[in-house]
């Protein structure tokens, strides 16, 4: 596929093949974007503002609703091309694809909500007759980069609250998948999205995004993806608005009252979706000792009945990880965890990309299965001898994205919510569950910012105050 530049759609001198971590095989191909590509695509932003701006709230919310129907028309291709590009599961990928199109009429919506409020100036002495009031104003160019995981989900999560906020965008898509990114861009277009509002541009993230990013004409980064690259866009970004959704290892508590079962399907669920690569995944489970053993027998059962195979078939639950390497990088993990005294209760084995669903119990606080991000399906079981060494547990991580805890016990589960240092957190289900319209985001190493469509909106857009002085008749 082309990308979108300029207003049109570009192809480039060099490209970048776009491969099915299942089969391995080419599935398209995306072009490289050369330096003048780049600068052509920041000097079309800087105009597409104006444009974006002058268009108004109920102009915006009109594209982005007939962009959701377009979306919703065009479901199955879309979950089709999710699950080829990332190797997903496609009823994952067809959930996914589903929620597009909802995702833009929220922001529709949230697009004509955006207020100020009048000011109390008269609060402070000297300052009567004065009328003061605030304007919330769109930022202006808003570069957005997204990960390879969730290739539509996590797209639509910035460009659509951005646009609903009359910026102009540039996204850059993961490398690995920008397929979906590119259709997405194609029904915004069809839709009457003006062409400088939006540019879809490929190629490496060091390349593309490092210079979008160091741009002084970018007023908003808005990143998704590793601490480590995010950690680098601060260095350079200079003086600009960042939202940062970074990486996590989530953890989870089991107490002894817990309903078991259900801690034991949820934890089935929350661990292996997209091949456990979901920011939110569950990776860490803090088990009380009266039950430790008891859980792990729980979720034997769950874990071991799911189907491995190719992502496109309707039955398959996980289907491959991005890469092979990646899929070497979390068997070498479990295999040093193992030498250092865990052990394999189930999975383990690796062929190519797909890795099988693993749980690693007796897993120790200083094992890269405990202290690093997996980003695989495997969950490590950590034993804990009460509430307080769970919490503490919980917290032993430079990460702070989501968490949860399965308890019956209502002082348990409010101590969890206010001493467990994660920015979602969930009483009696696992940290991988997202409504698309709640505040999303990490404290510590997980990021900074909220997405989550109204809270987006509110960081994609900038507060004006404004002084009216010398009013008629009022001292000033
Ligand atoms: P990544 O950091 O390798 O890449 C993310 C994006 O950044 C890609 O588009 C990539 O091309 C680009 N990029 C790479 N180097 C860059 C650079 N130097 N400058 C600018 N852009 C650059 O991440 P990934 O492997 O695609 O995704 C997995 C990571 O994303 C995991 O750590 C996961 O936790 C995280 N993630 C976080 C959330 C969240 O909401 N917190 C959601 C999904 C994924």
């Amino acid at each position: 596929m082309d990308m979108y530049v300029g207003g049109r759609w570009q192809g480039s001198s060099e490209w970048l093949d776009v491969v099915s971590p299942y089969s391995g095989e080419v599935i398209d191909r995306v072009p490289v974007a050369t330096p003048k590509q780049i600068e052509e695509a920041l000097a079309t932003a800087e105009r597409g503002a104006v444009v974006m701006r002058g268009l108004g709230g109920a102009a915006r919310a009109d594209i982005l609703r007939r962009a959701a129907d377009l979306l919703d028309a065009d479901v199955e291709q879309i979950a089709r091309t999710i699950s080829l590009e990332v190797g997903k599961p496609i009823a994952e990928a067809s959930g996914e694809a589903s929620r597009l199109g909802e995702m833009f009429r929220l922001a529709s919506f949230e697009g004509t909500q955006i207020r100020g409020e009048t000011l109390p100036l008269d609060a402070q002495a000297g300052a009567e007759g004065k009328l003061g009031f605030t304007l919330r104003i769109p930022t202006g160019v808003v570069v957005a980069i997204t990960p390879f995981n969730y290739p539509g989900l996590l797209v639509v999560h910035k460009i659509a609250p951005a646009l609903a906020a009359g910026n102009a965008v540039i996204l850059k898509p993961a490398s690995q998948a920008p397929l979906t990114a590119l259709i997405i861009t194609e029904k915004l277009i069809e839709a009457g999205l003006p062409g400088v509002g939006l540019q879809t541009i490929t190629g490496g993230g060091r390349a593309v995004g490092m210079a979008l990013v160091r741009d002084a004409r970018v007023r908003k980064v808005s990143f998704t993806g590793s601490t480590a690259v995010g950690e680098e866009i601060t260095r350079v970004a200079g003086v600009k608005r960042l939202s940062l959704e970074l990486g996590a290892n989530c953890p989870m508590i089991v107490m002894p009252d817990a309903d078991l079962e259900l801690a034991a399907e949820a934890s089935a669920t929350g661990g292996y979706v997209n091949a456990g690569q979901v920011c939110i995944s569950l990776q860490r489970v803090i088990v009380h000792e009266d039950i430790y053993e008891d859980y792990l027998e729980a979720l034997r059962e769950p874990v071991a009945g799911f189907r491995m195979g190719d992502p496109l078939a309707a039955d398959t639950k996980i289907g491959a990880m991005i890469s092979e390497t990646e899929a070497a990088r979390v068997a070498r993990w479990v295999d040093e965890a193992v030498a250092s005294g865990a052990r394999v209760v189930i999975g383990g084995q690796r062929d190519g990309a797909k890795l099988f669903p693993t749980v690693v119990a007796d897993v120790t606080p200083g094992m890269k299965l405990s202290q690093q991000e997996v980003f695989g399906p495997t969950l490590s079981v950590i034993r804990a001898a009460g509430i307080d060494q769970a919490i503490a547990l919980a917290n032993d991580s430079n990460y702070g994205l989501g968490a949860g805890i399965f308890t019956k016990n209502v002082t348990d589960a409010l101590r969890f919510a206010r001493e467990v240092e994660a920015g979602s957190i969930h009483i009696n289900w696992t940290p991988l569950w997202r409504a698309d319209l709640m505040p999303y985001g990490g404290l510590k190493g997980s990021g900074i910012g909220k997405e989550g469509i109204r809270y987006a909106v509110e960081e994609m857009t900038e507060l004006k105050t404004v002084v009216i002085h010398g009013l008629e008749g009022e001292p000033s």
